[in-house]
């Protein structure tokens, strides 16, 4: 029940942004580790869409309508001399949202203008693609959302709650969400900082100075399309509804993102 709700909220939410005669086309994005492979010497995993407006048995088959590769992100190669160190953190976040940025290149230009689309009935629409969901385990996650992880003060990429409160579950308050716009307030004030005091500002929400591949598109705001689809992110946030908080997630019942979508050669080059 909460699922079909929260799909149409966001659905209503979508179409309130967009011109009253046009459709939004949402997109469901697993960046999927689990399918790891080699390019030669590189490695990287892919990304799959679905397409949301789709219903779930055929977004979620292996036909025509299901999920698809549209894009591969490279592993960094792991610097024996860098490793826990927090630039080189910094970097592989840097590699990571560039490369999503090519991904997500035509998403974002038709995002602002729309695209016409002829359907099954041989009508054409206008569509603007808009991303709806992202999915990924919840270090994914974090990179997703830029936040600095579980070992930071501020470890959840959709809220920002201390990390010592993450024990208290009973009486803990509901903290505030991050949102697209706050997060670039918060980037832009530490840009104009002195160095010191813009690393404090930064840490006080637990975020890296980063710009989001997902700022491209109109209107994405990746702390609301990160499902709470896993357990470090349900620990994070009570089962108790809260207004502010979207209703459990969107893609609970999925099948993992490793599954169901065709196996696809990756290309010749390192992506
Ligand atoms: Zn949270």
């Amino acid at each position: 029940m909460s699922k079909v709700r929260w799909t149409a909220d966001a659905f209503w939410n979508l179409q309130d942004q967009i011109p009253e005669d046009r459709k939004p086309l949402t997109y469901i994005l697993y960046a999927d580790k689990a399918k790891l492979s080699s390019f030669g010497r590189a490695k990287g995993y892919p990304v799959v869409a679905r397409i949301a407006n789709l219903p779930t048995s055929i977004r979620n088959g292996e036909g025509f309508g299901g999920g698809r590769v549209v894009g591969w992100l490279p592993i960094v190669k792991e610097d024996k001399r860098q490793r826990n160190k927090p630039p080189w953190a910094a970097f592989k976040n840097v590699v990571w949202h560039k490369s999503f940025e090519r991904i997500l290149e035509d998403i974002a230009a038709h995002s602002k203008s729309g695209c016409w689309i002829r359907c099954w009935d041989d009508i054409e629409r206008k569509f603007y693609p808009r991303v709806l969901v992202l999915s990924a385990d919840y270090e994914g996650q974090c990179v997703m959302a830029l936040t600095r992880g579980v070992s930071s003060k501020y470890p959840c990429p959709i809220c920002i709650i201390p990390r010592e409160e993450l024990s208290n579950v009973a009486n803990r308050p509901v903290y505030p969400l991050r949102t697209r716009d706050g997060v670039i307030a918060t980037l832009h004030k530490a840009r104009n900082e002195s160095r010191t005091e813009g690393e404090e500002t930064l840490m006080a929400e637990g975020l890296r100075d980063i710009d989001n591949a997902f700022n491209a598109v109109e209107s994405a705001d990746v702390h609301r399309a990160l499902p709470f689809s896993n357990l470090a992110l349900l620990l994070f946030h009570p089962p108790s509804p809260s207004p502010l908080l979207p209703p459990s997630p969107l893609l609970s019942s999925s099948p993992s993102p490793a599954q169901n979508y065709p196996a696809q050669t990756p290309p010749p080059t390192t992506p």
